[in-house]
């Protein structure tokens, strides 16, 4: 039974807790119901190809419909990718940081250099169309305010950004990790109270399975907490962090389960390395994810 056995029994149905054998009637009934869509992106460092192009024609041809650059340089970026994706079924996902500073700094200037940068890089995500900026308030070796007075600056910096992220169509998204690289933020639910906070609907949240394995108690609970702030996922294997399929008994049938459970309507991005060739391991992650979406 382990961590699997838990609420949402009567939504659910008991039966879909429990991988294929003994689905049951439930399940399939809220198969049906379910608005969520599956559709897979990937880091731009983790597909495989030399340029731009190669990456997103190998990405095609695996049936991925998003890409996730880093936010570093995006500005000077934007044509490049209008460019390159005109024409095609893949658009810009999420934008992963690239961001200057950190926004619970000791040193305010810190922290102004974080909201400045982060300003520049949510105009070119929101010209590109994407989900949101991906951010983190702070790694574990970043000298931090204590954790109140954290919390009390950043849902202040957060408005300020979500609202700033609603002018351009995008948002500003809280990633939380795990405590080995950033202790403040750790939870989906926490995160998502942080975005509810806020006070901005420009504000939200994700999830990534590899971090939360160490976190949550339960993918399903983590997830509906989230409810409608979550905005975007990451997805690995659950050990190692490398391709979903790489560790031997990765699962996503219970996190999969919850995002159909809240609609989910935005991507689950790959990010991750291989010990594979990824002309092989990709192909893979892509048909285990299919097939465990199926089974939720
Ligand atoms: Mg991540």
């Amino acid at each position: 039974m382990e961590r699997r056995s838990f609420i949402g029994l009567s939504a659910l149905g008991t039966g879909a807790l429990f991988a294929g054998s003994c689905r049951t009637s439930e399940s399939k009934e809220l198969q049906k119901e379910t608005k969520a869509v599956l559709k897979l992106s990937s880091q731009e460092g983790v597909a495989l190809g030399e340029t731009l192009n190669e990456k997103l024609d190998f990405l095609e041809a695996n049936g991925f419909t998003g890409l996730e650059p880093g936010g570093r340089g995006l500005a000077d970026r934007i044509n490049e990718f209008q460019d390159a994706l005109r024409n095609r079924s893949i658009q810009i996902s999420a934008i992963v940081a690239g961001f200057d500073g950190y926004l619970i700094a000791q040193d305010s200037s810190i922290r102004q250099q974080a909201m400045d940068s982060m300003k520049q890089i949510l105009e070119a995500a929101g010209a590109l169309g994407s989900t949101g900026l991906i951010m983190v308030p702070a790694f574990n070796h970043q000298t931090s305010l204590p954790h109140h007075e954290s919390r009390a600056i950043l849902i202040e910096q957060l408005h300020e950004l979500g609202e700033f992220a609603l002018k351009h169509n995008t948002r500003i998204l809280l990633e939380p990790l795990n405590r080995r690289e950033a202790y403040f933020l750790r939870l989906l639910a926490d995160a998502a109270a942080m975005a509810k906070d806020s006070g901005s609907d420009g504000v939200g949240v994700m999830g990534d399975f590899w971090h939360m394995t160490w976190e949550e108690t339960s993918d399903m609970g983590a997830i509906i907490s989230a409810g409608k702030y979550l905005q975007h996922m990451h997805i690995a294997s659950r050990e190692r962090r490398k391709m979903p399929g790489e560790d031997a008994n990765d699962n996503y049938l219970d996190g999969f389960k919850a995002l159909k459970y809240i609609d989910y309507q935005n991507y689950i991005s790959l990010e991750c390395g291989s010990d594979g060739e990824r002309t092989e391991t990709i192909p893979a992650a892509v048909k285990l994810i299919k097939e465990q979406w199926e089974l939720a």
